[in-house]
């Protein structure tokens, strides 16, 4: 089964954290044991698995990216002006995969699944959530 959600962003790069709309599709579609794949549809964002005790991780990633990729050098800026963010996007892919364990999101205490927004802010985001039974 699959679901869409969709969200919206406020800043030109930041991670949102989507954790808790995954975890309400699984239960409301409930496998024992399977797969969850969380996609973003989108070529200037990407979806990653990180700590969220705080926000120091995510401003990190960002921080991290920004100096890996500045704006504005980019070859595709001449387009509209984002090469950035698709190089962004790119590193980190656009989709992960998580186990569903006895019935729950096999995530660790302090793994959260992000939306990471690359080319916001963004009216809407939608991320496609698949639930396979194995
Ligand atoms: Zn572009």
């Amino acid at each position: 089964m699959q679901e869409i959600i969709e969200i919206s962003t406020n800043s030109r790069n930041g991670l949102y954290d989507i954790t808790e709309k995954v975890r309400k599709i699984l239960e409301m579609h409930p496998v024992t044991t399977g797969i969850v794949t969380v996609y973003v549809q989108g070529a200037t964002a990407g979806i990653m698995i990180q700590e969220n005790w705080d926000e120091s991780v995510q401003n990190d990633v960002v921080s991290l990216l920004n100096k890996l990729i500045p704006q504005g050098v980019w070859e595709h800026d001449a387009q509209d002006g984002n090469g950035d963010s698709h190089l962004k996007a790119g590193i980190v892919g656009p989709s992960e995969t998580i186990p569903v364990i006895d019935g729950k999101l096999g995530l660790s205490t302090w793994q959260n699944i992000f939306l990471c927004e690359f080319d916001g802010p963004r009216q809407s985001r939608k991320i496609a959530v698949t639930i396979i039974d194995a």
